[in-house]
Order: C-alpha cells, then structure tokens, then sequence
C-alpha cells in the first residue's frame, strides 16, 4: 500500500463501523484540489536548480484548510496526498474549526544555503499564493521547515495581497507568532501520553521512552517527558540513535542539537545504535518522532514497547497496525497524538486575526485541556465501542467532517 492507500484503509475501517455510504465515502477520501508546481532558482553557484512542489488541500466542509510544509527529498504527491487527509481528520479529532492540507517540496535542504532556501520558498510562494490565504488554507512548519521558513513564507504572500500574518503559523514570536508554538507539538505529545498511561494506572514519571528523530517534535518531546520525571533511555536523528539503559542526559542533548543545527551527531552521550534498531528496544512508550512508515510488517513483532505514541504523522502501516492490535501494543495515533502544534496554530492564527497576544500560560493551558478533552472522547469510544484508539479517533473525525458536509450540501 502507498501512503494515501494506508491513510484511506485506516479511514475506511472506521467509515464502514459507522455505515456512512460508499457515496460520503468517496466524497470524503478525494482531496478538493491538488496543485503541483515548478520551483525553479538560481543556485549560488550560477546553476538553475529545479525542484517541484505539492500543496493538496483535501476537506474544508470545517473551516480554511490547514497543515504543514515539508522540504525533504521523499516528498512525493502520494505522501502530501496521504498527510492533507491525515490533517482533516486531526483538526477535527480536537474539533478546531479547519480543514486539512499539507505541502511539500521535494529537495534535501541541507544541500542548499541559506540564500538558496529563502529563494526556494518564496519562489513556492509565487506558483501558490492564489489558492492559499487567512480564510482559505494556512501552511505551517513540518519536517524540515523552521519559523523562519514560515516568516518568508508570509512576506511573500504579504507582497501579492497585503500585510497578513495570519496566512501562515509558525512564525517567529516576533513576527506574529505565538508563544508556546514551537514546543506544541511535543506539548500535546506529553498530555496524550500522561493521559494514555492514566488509564493503565501509569505514569511519565515510572516509564522509559525511546524517541525516533529528535527536530521540533523528537526534540520537545524528549525535553517535556525528562522534565515530568520520565526516563529517556534512546534518542536518534536521521545519522543515527543513542542509548543508555539508565537514562541519556536529556538537557545536555537538547543544549548540543540546538548549537549544531539540529544534529546530535558527535554528541557523545550514550551507545551508539542504529535506527531500526532502537525501534525495538525494550521500553514503556516508544515515540516515532521523524517520518511516516517506519513500523512495517517486517519490525513489528519485534517492537518490544508496552505502548506506541505516534508524534510523527503516519509511522505505522496498516500491516504493523494489525500486528499491535494482535500482541495486545495499544497505538495513540497521530491524528490525536501529535494534534498538539496544529492546536497552537490554530490559536497563533486568533490571535492575529484579533491583533491580539495571549501569555505562554494561557496558550499551554488552553492546549493542554483540548488535549485532555479529546483524549476523554476518543477513550471512550474505544471503550464503548470496543476498538483500537485510532479507529475511535477515526470516528470522531468522521462524524464531525461528515456531519459539516452533509449539512453544507453540494
Ligand atoms: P524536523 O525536521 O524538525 O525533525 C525531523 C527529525 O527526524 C530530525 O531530527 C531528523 O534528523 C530526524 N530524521 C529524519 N530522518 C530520519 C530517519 N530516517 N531516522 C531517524 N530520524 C530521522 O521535523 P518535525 O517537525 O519534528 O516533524 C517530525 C514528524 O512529526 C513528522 O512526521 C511531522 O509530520 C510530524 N509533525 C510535526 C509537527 C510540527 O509541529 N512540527 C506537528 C505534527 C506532526
């Protein structure tokens, strides 16, 4: 199965439970417009470099669309396709008033400069600035895209359309962001978790974690779970994984990613592991933090967690899915897990629409009780209707989505 074929299985379990009609179905998989667009710059060293770019608004039957902008050399339109869906029905899981989208372009930004980057950007910008806007569809940062990133990206938009902060989240605090969004998503991370680990009469505080990829979410994830006690025994990013059964020096790893731009390579703290190997280590919650399709069916019955947090969108395959359902591993799915950034761009983009700044308390607090509240519901589903959580996830989103379509009409 592709991306959007697993995205679509996971949404069609949940459709059929709640016998919604094949003609909704089809209504609700189909993203409303894809646009693929060519990115040409000029290069530093005089060469023209020539990428191609993705946006995919998939349901707006709630609000504008919303969802992130990934640079990364995979990007392809199956993925943007299958992440615009996922982000449909995350808003609606913690019931924001949005849609869903997501965007990519497909190149290793760690090959271009800085100079090259901001050209890259804005030159996306210009082949999409018509089919995006404050009351339309609002980028966001993803995997290897940064505030500044999304400061460019609302410059750019400003010059066709006037001053408009609000196109876009994720900006630097003093560009119109909002406090509190950069640690969002593994914000959310930490309350879905402490929430899961309730019910089985846990705690962060008596657990181990394993994070894959330690960027914006990894990274904040494993700083927030330190902080509540949690014993963080192996981190990793893309050149590879730390371990240390007794507890890596999580505030010591924070401070060397953050001076070597993002990268713990060279960090010296722990054992050296491999990536697919830190998947299955023994451990109370195991954080895929990086990219989607890292628990297949060939690594799942090896995964030796009591419980899986997807804080990535899409780690798990429908085939590993089956596997956990099996061996009894419950799986807090991303499109509740990782709602936690989306949130807090939801409420940057209030506050510029309200030209109005909230304090970092009010921003946490109010992220903190959607993420209880949300995780309350999809529980209970699961509880009362005797699923896994990602289906009950599932069916809350769906009945929301389709609930605004049918009453919108055609
Ligand atoms: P990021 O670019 O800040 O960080 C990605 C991290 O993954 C880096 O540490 C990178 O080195 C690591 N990585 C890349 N390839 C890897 C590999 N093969 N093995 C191990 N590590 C690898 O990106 P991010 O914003 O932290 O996003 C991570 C995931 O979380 C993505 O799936 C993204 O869609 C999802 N997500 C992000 C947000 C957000 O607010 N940024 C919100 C919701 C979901």
């Amino acid at each position: 199965m592709n991306a959007a074929e697993d995205t679509n299985h996971y949404f069609l379990k949940a459709a059929r439970i709640m016998d919604i009609g094949q003609r909704i179905e089809r209504l609700l998989m189909e993203p409303v417009r894809e646009v693929k667009a060519q990115v040409a710059i000029e290069l530093d060293n005089g060469e023209v470099g020539v990428f191609l770019g993705y946006r995919v608004q998939h349901d707006n039957s709630r609000g504008p669309m919303k969802g992130g902008l990934r640079f990364h050399p995979e990007v392809n339109p199956d993925e943007v396709k299958s992440l615009a869906s996922l982000m449909t029905w995350k808003t609606a899981v913690v019931n924001l008033p949005y849609g869903g989208a997501k965007g990519g372009i497909s190149v290793d930004p760690r090959k271009l400069s800085e100079k090259e980057l901001q050209a890259l950007t804005r030159k996306f910008i210009d082949s999409i600035h018509d089919v995006i806007g404050p009351q339309i569809d609002i980028p966001a940062p993803d995997v290897n895209t940064n505030p500044q990133v999304m400061a460019w990206i609302m410059d750019q938009y400003s010059k066709y359309h006037g001053f408009s902060p609000a196109v876009v989240t994720g900006k630097p605090v003093d560009l119109f962001g909002s406090k509190g969004r950069e640690a969002a998503t593994g914000r959310g991370v930490r309350v879905a978790t402490e929430e899961f680990l309730k019910t089985v009469g846990r705690k962060i505080a008596d657990s181990t974690f394993v994070i894959q990829g330690f960027g914006n979410v990894g990274l904040h994830t494993a700083r927030l779970v330190h902080e509540a006690g949690g014993k963080v025994i192996a981190v990793s990013d893309v050149d590879g994984g730390y371990w240390n059964a007794r507890g890596l020096d999580v505030p010591k790893l924070v401070e060397y990613a953050k001076k070597n731009r993002g990268s713990l390579k060279g960090c010296g703290d722990g054992e050296t592991i491999a990536n697919e190997k830190l998947l299955t280590l023994e451990c109370d919650v195991l954080v895929p933090a990086a990219l989607g399709g890292v628990l297949t069916k060939a690594n799942a019955g090896d995964v030796r967690a009591k419980v899986i947090v997807e804080a990535a969108n899409g780690p798990t395959t429908p085939e590993a899915d089956e596997v956990f359902e099996k061996r009894g591993i419950p799986v807090v799915p991303d499109i509740y897990a990782n709602a936690g950034g989306v949130t807090v761009s939801y409420f940057e983009w209030v506050q510029n629409l309200q030209n109005f700044t909230w304090d970092e308390e009010k921003v946490n607090g109010e992220l903190d009780r959607i993420m209880r509240d949300s995780f309350a519901r999809v529980h209970r589903i699961a509880t009362e209707r005797k699923v896994s959580l990602r289906t009950a996830a599932f069916i809350v989103a769906i009945g929301r989505v389709g609930k605004a379509t049918v009453l919108r009409g055609l």
